[in-house]
């Protein structure tokens, strides 16, 4: 299997995933994504069923992830995916599991890892992957990121005592919620680094890229990055759309639907190339919040990135985007894998004018049949009818990003032609966001045992003003 960025119409050999998977973008500006999609068959799909029930999660993963890589041993594969998924850090040892809403809609239970939200499920692999071929390559890495939640903690938490990475993660002070500061800033490893920016978590962003761009700094230091473009993470989250079909079918044609809350289009580019790799998925339902960049691209054909004044700050924060950084895989699909197509829309025409449009395009007119995507959006008084009816209706809380699925999937799962059930993937769990589930049921979540006073312990975090050069000093003093 090789890896070819979504920009890339030379038809050289591609990559192996070994090399792209410390490299994040490709040097053109592209987005890595197998040369094709591996393709299962009725017969590896009963063997899965079998093996998910007798072998457990994280062997199943192992196969998936042996179908796009060739490059680590099938054993260490394993191995890794052994470590990844344990029942300790998932709470169970099934690791993701379902539950009835009623009416047709069943909830993908992906919260119960470290950080109570489903980063957890790539980013532990991505953790195992990195400190393997770091190993192998007798290399190290430090990562400098910047979070304004859910990302942020999920890669400490991944990296957590793995000797060759170090963590320098930005937040912008004081903006982060009580419960999300407690998680990243009780964790005492040295190979952890907590910064508190004097600014907002643009600021912070903007940091992460003037170091980047000193490319003589970059390189003495190893900076790497764990966003949402690494094309481990999206293989990782194809696993558990498999594992939910599995959990939720009994026969091997047996087709769902999945309801996807949606940002940086990551999540649900993972269930597209499920549904390409054959898995019987009928519909995937895109769910945004007031940031609806996606919902109009699949209502219109265009698409139109919003500036940082357009950009909403909503009760479902992690979906606050005003681009969708994983968009592009899927724009290379939609065209055919027409790389020429890809990069003049997304190297020249959103640079210069902020949109395209596709409309009028013969691919836009087939997308709903060819590839199965129906959209919609949510405001905050749907999100927060949505968590008071579904409580009503199974005694089952959500948190406010769960209910932006859940909500279109009740909305638009009764009008169209849309298979059931339809599974609504659980992206965090409610705790973290208590005081949108307050305002919505009138009482608080309760809180699971393992965060109990978190927000007691001793803070580990550095403060430092938003300022470049500052921040050089703190990553050269290790
Ligand atoms: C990251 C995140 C999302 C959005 O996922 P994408 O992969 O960016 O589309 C939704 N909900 C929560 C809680 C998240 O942390």
């Amino acid at each position: 299997m090789r890896y070819v960025s979504t920009r890339d119409s030379s038809g050289g050999p591609g990559l192996p995933f070994c090399d792209i998977l410390l490299a994040g973008l490709a040097p053109d500006g592209g987005l890595y994504l197998p040369q094709s999609y591996p393709q299962v068959d009725a017969a590896t799909l009963a063997s899965w069923r079998t093996l998910l029930r007798e072998a457990g999660y994280a062997a199943l993963a192992a196969e998936v992830l042996g179908l796009y890589i060739d490059d680590i041993p099938s054993a260490d594969l394993r191995g890794i995916c052994d470590r990844a998924y344990t029942a300790e850090k998932f709470g169970a040892a099934e690791v993701v599991s379902l539950s009835d809403l009623g009416e047709g809609v069943l909830l993908g239970h992906l919260s119960n890892g470290p950080t109570a939200a489903f980063k957890d499920m790539a980013m532990q692999v991505l953790g195992e992957l990195f400190e393997y071929e770091l190993e192998r390559r007798d290399e190290t890495l430090t990562i400098l990121g910047a979070t304004s939640g859910d990302t942020g903690s999920a890669a400490e938490y991944a990296m957590l005592g793995k000797d060759r990475l170090k963590v320098f993660m930005l937040t912008p002070a004081g903006r982060m919620s009580p419960f999300q500061q407690a998680q990243m800033f009780s964790l005492d490893d040295p190979g952890v680094v907590n910064i508190a920016v004097d600014g907002v978590f643009d600021d912070c962003q903007d940091l992460v890229k003037a170091v980047n761009a000193d490319l003589t700094f970059k390189a003495r230091h190893r900076l790497g990055a764990v966003n949402s473009i690494n094309w481990a993470r999206l293989l990782a989250q194809v696993v558990y759309y498999i594992a939910l079909w599995l959990h939720a079918t009994a026969d091997d044609d047996d087709r769902v639907t999945f309801a996807v809350p949606s940002g940086n289009f990551g999540n649900i580019c993972a269930g597209h190339i499920a549904r390409e790799m054959g898995l019987p998925i009928d519909t995937l339902l895109l769910a945004t919040n007031e940031n609806n960049v996606l919902a109009e691209f699949f209502a219109t054909g265009v698409y139109r990135v919003r500036g940082r004044s357009e950009t909403h700050e909503t009760s479902s924060p992690s979906m606050d985007i005003s681009k969708a950084s994983n968009f592009e895989r899927f724009v290379f699909d939609l065209l055919g894998r027409d790389a020429a197509s890809v990069r003049d829309l997304f190297a020249h025409q959103l640079p210069m004018v902020a949109e395209f449009d596709l409309s009028r395009t013969d691919a836009f007119a087939g997308l709903r049949a060819r590839f199965g995507f129906v959209a919609g959006s949510s405001t905050h008084a749907d999100r927060i009818a949505t968590i008071a009816a579904e409580h009503a209706r199974s005694g089952i809380v959500i948190d406010p990003h769960t209910a932006d699925a859940v909500g279109v999937a009740r909305r638009l799962g009764a009008s169209e032609a849309i298979a059931r059930p339809i599974i609504a993937l659980e992206t965090a769990l409610p705790v973290k966001f208590s005081a949108t589930i307050t305002e919505a049921l009138g009482a608080d979540v309760p809180r699971p045992e393992r965060f109990a006073g978190i927000e007691d312990l001793p803070r580990q975090v550095v403060d430092l003003p938003n300022d470049a050069a500052a921040l050089k000093d703190l990553i050269a003093a290790g």
